[in-house]
């Protein structure tokens, strides 16, 4: 599906926006001075399909730990700054791929214009990150003092103007609000004033119960719409945990090729084997591939093969047995304690 049409940001080895794919990203939860941690963080979950990752530099140490994690990996590193201009300058000049600030804590439009100054002789792109805690006096008050989508959008817009006034122009978007109703409407506005890519994410969304759903809620219908080039599912969880539901979810929205989807069934009265556990089982190996194959556990053998009848292979389940089914048409009978080992060994063969 094409993406809208943004201005292309370059990031190392990658481009993000125009009409290239949706990147993945997730950000590292280990301190950035600890440099081995960090990295081996990195290609783990470069391994499992991250296109990007971000780090927090919150002090001296973790700008000076960026020499080394960027020897050290092959996707591009995001710097997360707050607060101190000082260290997004020491990070740009220590390497980093992308920054991202907000131009309301850096330390106003001066300290702003030193950091831009930087980035621009290194070609390092700035990511302005607005989020709904934190617009200023001014804004409010012309917004009625609420936290609105149109407030984050004109925020933002106030920044990007000052950027481009110092004629720089690699800029991505983020405007961040934990409701799914505000996010959408100020992306939606955002992508019609801004040419520049849209990070996409729902800040502070929650764990995997109920981040996962708000997600979904509120990036789906912006992706479905061609909006946003990169996204984050910010999760309390593990950075693992991030990745593979970004994935999961481009999958669905058909903006992902290469990784599988799981269907099982909901288990009825008609189930007569213990589908829950085969279920976990094969969705944890599934995280680890990367193929474009559809893969089914269904409850019984009646309806089963019929109901996923799209799956390229699958299980359904009969009396302390299984039948293995490619496209909807049975092809055996397993018995039950070596369904697993089976369908493994098929999705392994498969192409
Ligand atoms: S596939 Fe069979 S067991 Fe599963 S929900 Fe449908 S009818 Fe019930």
């Amino acid at each position: 599906m094409l993406r809208e049409q943004t201005r292309a940001i370059h990031l190392r080895n990658i481009v993000m926006g125009g009409s290239n794919q949706v990147l993945i990203q997730s950000m590292c939860n280990i301190k950035t001075s600890k440099v081995a941690e960090v990295v081996a963080q990195i290609n783990r979950l470069a391994a499992l399909g991250a296109d990007l990752m971000r780090v927090s530099i919150m002090d001296e140490e973790d700008a000076l730990a960026i020499k080394e994690i960027v020897k050290q990996i092959k996707i591009p590193l995001v710097g997360d700054i707050h607060f101190d201009y000082r260290l997004a300058i020491k990070a740009i000049e220590n390497g980093i791929d992308k920054i991202r600030i907000n131009p309301g804590n850096i330390g106003g439009f001066e300290k702003t214009k030193l950091v831009i100054e930087c980035a621009k002789k290194h070609h390092v792109p700035i990511r302005i990150g607005v989020n709904s805690g934190s617009l200023d006096r001014e804004t409010l008050l012309l917004n009625d003092d609420k936290v609105t989508a149109h407030a984050l959008v004109s925020l933002c817009e106030k920044y990007v103007k000052f950027f481009e006034k110092q004629e720089f122009f690699d800029i991505v978007i983020s405007l961040k609000a934990s409701s799914v109703l505000t996010t959408i409407e100020a992306y939606r506005e955002a992508s019609k004033l801004f040419p520049y890519p849209l990070h996409l994410g729902i800040t502070e969304a929650g764990n995997s119960k109920t981040g996962l759903l708000r997600s979904a809620a509120g990036l789906s219908p912006l992706l479905l719409e061609g909006i946003g080039n990169t996204i984050r599912i910010s999760l309390t969880e593990e950075p693992e945990e991030e990745i593979i539901a970004c994935k999961r979810l481009l999958t669905d929205l058909n903006l992902f090729t290469n990784f599988p989807r799981l269907i099982s069934c909901p288990t009825c009265g008609r189930t007569a084997v213990d589908l829950k556990p085969l279920v976990d089982r094969v969705t944890e190996e599934l995280e680890k591939i990367n193929k474009p194959i559809t893969v089914a556990i269904m409850g019984c053998i009646v309806n089963g093969p019929g109901e996923a009848h799209q799956a390229d292979l699958g299980l359904a389940g009969g009396k302390n047995e299984f039948v293995l089914f490619k496209k909807g048409q049975i092809v055996r009978k397993i018995k039950a304690d070596e369904a697993l080992k089976v369908l493994l060994d098929e999705i392994d063969k498969c192409q």
